[in-house]
């Protein structure tokens, strides 16, 4: 079972993947966590990606759907993956197709959590302030600025994937806005329907 968490970054993506993860034993793919990783082990490719990244803009394309498809071949792919802010364009989607075809595989379903903006600036800035409160280190994106350049990029260059899997029938809404435990009702509902 291969599946979709759509939605603006602090949707929740991470949070409700991780649940999926442990109930159906998918594997959950974050092309974000993947980025990091290479930024932590000082990469080429994470050299080039941190200023991206903390600009909140995206990474190109063929980048990342070269990582996507070399990570969707290894062994603990098997049993299908949980995409966590992949694909993020048009371009992103039309890749995705092509190698789940090529496996002869398919998506079951594209879950887009649906959220109010203003929320989630005001979520991170309770967050950034827990944080600090508790010495924690503070991402280089995460700051209300980047936020909101990214919640544009999402508008601008993600949305238009929601039209694009809408037209194949693929497309399943859900209100992020409730609990952790509401939400993973609601995207439990959709996956056993
Ligand atoms: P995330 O952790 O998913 O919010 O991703 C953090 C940042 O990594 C994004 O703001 C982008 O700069 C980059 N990134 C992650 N996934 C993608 C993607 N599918 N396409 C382009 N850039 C990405």
């Amino acid at each position: 079972m291969n599946i979709i968490l759509l939605g603006p970054p602090g949707a929740g993506k991470g949070t409700q993947a991780k649940k999926l993860e442990e109930k159906y034993g998918l594997k959950q793919l974050s092309t974000g966590d993947m980025l990091r990783a290479e930024i932590a082990a000082g990469s080429e490719l994470g050299l080039k990606a941190k200023s991206i990244m903390d600009g909140g803009h995206l990474i190109s394309d063929d980048i990342i759907i070269g990582m996507i498809e070399n990570r969707i071949e290894q062994d603990d792919c098997a049993k299908g993956v949980i995409f966590d802010g992949f694909p993020r364009t048009v371009p992103q989607a039309e890749a995705l197709d092509k190698m789940l075809a090529a496996k002869g595989h398919s998506l079951k379903s594209v879950i887009h959590l649906v959220v109010d903006e203003e929320a989630l600036v005001g979520r991170l800035n309770n967050r950034i302030a827990e944080m600090k409160a508790a010495g924690q280190e503070i991402r280089g994106d995460d700051n209300e600025d980047t936020l909101r350049e990214r919640l544009k990029v999402f508008r601008d260059q993600t949305a238009p994937i929601i039209p694009y899997y809408k037209g194949k029938n693929m497309l399943a809404e859900v209100d992020g806005m409730g609990s952790i435990d509401g939400v993973e009702a609601q995207i439990d509902a959709i996956l056993t329907a």
